[in-house]
């Protein structure tokens, strides 16, 4: 009945951290094999010069195949996408008419390319002596989903062949850690997908009844969510992969993977692309739990997706607490009535008399991570029942939006509630439910 899906930890911070490490170590990279590149090792295939490109060409190249390409797909025509793919890497071609295949079927509003030159070009010698790995962040807006486009990185090496920039691998930056750690759905084999009001849910093909089965569950959990949260998002993406690069391995919670996670979308917060912000949030379902997530679930999950936008500092207990509100709510109004009063009442009796301050976010996932959630849910219930919604939402937006220490958090407390956490603590522990 509960769930004990996790939003992932410090995504945000994760990203930059790697990215910084990467750019040095990349650079390094470039200057060592640049300068011997131009010795006697050099395929004896490739005729022309043997000279290195200047960065300014390789970028140039790469730009003009890229920009030809999202609009190629955009609008529909293949043979144009393909036209800048090597003609001799047969399976290249196949993957990347499977993307193009793929991308048709989320319906795409957007899409564009930027070469990432936060990395310096890695050399590919096996692909000829022009060849260079690129970062290049893809930009995709989903129609009808996403309110903004999202980035997400890709490893394309290009190389000039004949006097044409190509496209002639996507892979070779495949085993570095960020690029890794999880792969898109539409990277991972045909695709279908199922559609209804607010969410597109995509499925390995074969599993359309799964994916309308979700897009069905999905119906009652995103009105309730909205009403709760009073934020409204176009439409949330759901993958629902049976693959397990579809996820993670860092989403956890506590100890084990996440049932379901609501992964932040970012995208560039400037044109050089070095920070970057959050524009809305997707569902990524276990796929280990895929046949089984179900709308309590979802409610969940689309949930902390509403939330993520406004940041990353609330505390985890109000974080999961509200989450958990929400889809008791639900699960009360569905069917299970009986069960959330039973868990409410058991929780008075035998958890909240032992607080003694809020829950702390390092020991949140810790040894009681089952009575976190339950603890957090109860929580958040009674400062709804208590203030109102209206507050308990403004006061998620002030904490979410940080700083996240403690004396912070206490005025934060005092500002929307005229009461600080002891106090707060005291109170809980009179509260008998909501009436
Ligand atoms: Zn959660």
């Amino acid at each position: 009945m509960t769930t004990s899906a996790e939003r992932p930890g410090p995504h945000r911070l994760w990203i930059a951290g790697v990215a910084v490490l990467a750019v040095l170590a990349a650079a390094v990279t470039w200057f060592v094999v640049g300068r011997g590149d131009s010795g006697a090792d050099v395929p004896a295939a490739v005729p022309t010069t043997t000279e290195p490109p200047s960065e300014e060409q390789l970028l140039a190249g790469a730009e003009a195949v890229l920009k030809a390409r999202a609009s190629a797909l955009l609008a529909s025509r293949l043979p144009q996408y393909l036209q800048y793919v090597d003609p001799e890497n047969q399976q290249l071609r196949q993957r990347d008419q499977q993307v193009f295949a793929n991308l048709r079927k989320l319906g795409l509003s957007r899409l564009s390319y930027q070469v990432d030159t936060n990395w310096a070009p890695e050399v590919q010698a096996q692909h000829g002596p022009s060849a260079r790995a690129l970062r290049v962040l893809m930009q995709l807006q989903i129609a009808g989903i996403d309110s903004a486009p999202r980035a997400t990185s890709l490893g394309y090496t290009f190389a000039e062949r004949d006097g044409r920039w190509l496209l002639v691998d996507d892979d070779d930056l495949a085993a570095e850690t960020d690029l890794s750690a999880y792969r898109e759905p539409w990277d991972l084999g045909a695709i279908e997908v199922a559609r209804r009001p607010g969410v597109l849910v995509v499925v390995p093909a074969g599993e359309r009844p799964n994916a309308e089965r979700l897009a069905r569950e999905a119906q009652p959990a995103i009105p309730i969510v909205r009403s709760i949260t009073r934020r409204a998002q176009a439409g949330t993406l759901v993958v629902a992969m049976a693959d397990s690069r579809s996820m993670s391995g860092e989403w956890r919670t506590g100890g084990h993977p996440a049932a379901a996670v609501a992964v932040p979308n970012f995208a560039p917060a400037n044109p050089e692309a070095s920070e970057f912000k959050v524009t809305g949030s997707r569902v990524v379902i276990n796929p280990e739990q895929r046949t089984r997530a179900d709308r309590l679930l979802l409610a969940h999950e689309f949930t902390h997706a509403a939330m993520e936008p406004l940041g990353d500092r609330a505390p985890i207990w109000l974080v999961e607490g509200f989450a958990m509100y929400v889809e008791n709510k639900l699960a009360a109004r569905d069917e299970y009535q009986d069960e959330i009063d039973d868990q409410r009442r058991q929780l008075l009796r035998d958890k909240i008399p032992a607080l003694v301050v809020l829950p702390i976010d390092g020991v949140f996932h810790g040894d009681y991570d089952e009575d976190s959630y339950g603890v957090a849910w109860i929580i958040v219930e009674y400062l709804v029942s208590k203030y109102g919604q209206a507050k308990v939402n403004a006061l998620y937006a002030d904490l979410a939006h940080g700083p996240d220490a403690p004396a912070v958090r206490e005025q934060v407390l005092r500002k929307h509630l005229k009461v600080g956490e002891t106090a707060l603590v005291a109170a809980l522990k009179k509260y008998d439910g909501p009436g």
